[in-house]
């Protein structure tokens, strides 16, 4: 299959591109659309056999469920049955987060096959802020499912053209918006009660929507920890493999106040954290890359993540990847949760 890319800018209108990548999921086909965290890989949501080859395309095991986006917040009601106990707490979070990089898992309506939930009886539910997914979605009137656009277990696309080389043959269109503004996966809640009976929220996967933002507006527990209405059913985060967001290479996270001792005759290459770490002052690297080449912002290293641990993995130089520990404070929670999942062992 020849992979068409089509180059839109939401600034403009764009009418016309939404409506051509809408139908052609409409027939059931796929298009990789950007948002602001990563590329997704877009089937049309109440469509199994379209929802099938999102599984088939990335060879993502059937028990990992996928994100629905929706235009905005009103259009999931039709999609979900919120609790009256949680209603108030899902519409502070609608109103302070939404459109953005905040997926919500709520209790679903019947009419989400149960391929998209891999059985669950809740349903991943995000209004992304990225005109483009918002825009395909509101010209094909149902819910888009889209996991990131890569191969199962790879780096997660944030660019077009890395998804060219993850799907490129495998998919017929890719919109192409440039690169995506945050660049790391959404951060996943599920509204649940605690253990006094209010509202609050299980934290299941790090991401843009940190742990200091969400203080101010309801407790965050652990997963597993709280009630939830579908919990007998209900693994507490399913697909939150150990090993996820690899690069080909070996990985190992490094300490930057550790020195390090390379082995012989292997080629290492180092992603460091700011622009003059300590561990970048040793003479055994065959390739530096700084997350954030001046004097270190989370934010800046978070857009950079998967393009740096791309860029390393393609360098036919090195063999093995070190990259830094980051401080684990606001964002850097969701890329020390990214990096721990790229240095585990395949498999776990
Ligand atoms: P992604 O790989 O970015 O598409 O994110 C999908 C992830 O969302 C899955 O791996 C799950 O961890 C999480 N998820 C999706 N649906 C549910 C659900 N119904 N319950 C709990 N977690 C979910
Ligand atoms: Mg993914």
């Amino acid at each position: 299959m020849q992979t068409r890319v089509m180059e839109v800018d939401p600034l403009e209108d764009c009418r016309k591109v939404y409506k051509e990548a809408a139908a052609i999921l409409e027939e059931g086909g796929l298009v990789a659309i950007p948002t602001e965290t990563v590329y997704g890989l877009g089937a049309d949501a109440l469509n199994t056999e379209a929802v099938a080859n999102v599984f088939a395309v990335k060879a993502r095991p059937s028990f990992d469920p996928l994100i629905c986006h929706f235009p905005n917040g009103k259009a999931i009601k039709d999609y979900t049955d919120v609790p009256e106990e949680l209603q108030p707490l899902v519409d502070k979070l609608a109103k302070e987060f939404w459109p953005g990089p905040m997926t919500l898992v709520l209790p679903r309506k019947p009419i989400i096959p149960d391929i998209v939930t891999s059985g669950l009886p809740t349903v991943a539910c995000r209004v992304p802020s990225h005109e483009v997914m918002r825009g395909v979605a509101r010209a094909l009137g149902r819910p888009i499912a889209a996991p990131s656009a890569n191969r199962f277990g790879h780096i997660s696309p944030t660019s077009a053209g890395a998804v060219m080389k993850e799907l490129g043959g495998s998919i017929p269109l890719i919109l192409d918006a440039g690169a995506c503004s945050e660049g790391l996966e959404s951060t996943i809640l599920m509204p649940c009660l605690d253990e006094k009976g209010k509202p609050a929220v299980r934290l299941l996967r790090e991401g843009p929507i940190t742990r200091e933002k969400l203080r101010g507006i309801c407790r965050v527990l652990k997963p597993g920890k709280g009630k939830t209405a579908a919990d007998e059913a209900l693994p507490n985060a399913p697909g939150q493999l150990k090993s996820h967001y690899a690069p080909c290479k070996p990985l190992i996270l490094w300490n930057p106040k550790e020195e390090f001792t390379p082995e012989d005759g292997v080629a290492y290459g180092l992603i460091t954290y700011e622009g003059d770490s300590p561990l970048a002052a040793q003479d055994c690297w065959v390739e530096t890359m700084p997350l954030s080449p001046g004097s270190g912002r989370l934010a800046e290293a978070a857009v950079r993540l998967f393009a740096v641990m791309r860029a390393m993995d393609e360098n036919e130089e090195v063999q093995v990847i070190i990259a830094e520990e980051l401080p684990e404070m606001g964002l850097g929670c969701a890329m020390m949760d990214r990096l721990r999942r790229a240095a585990a062992k395949r498999g776990e």
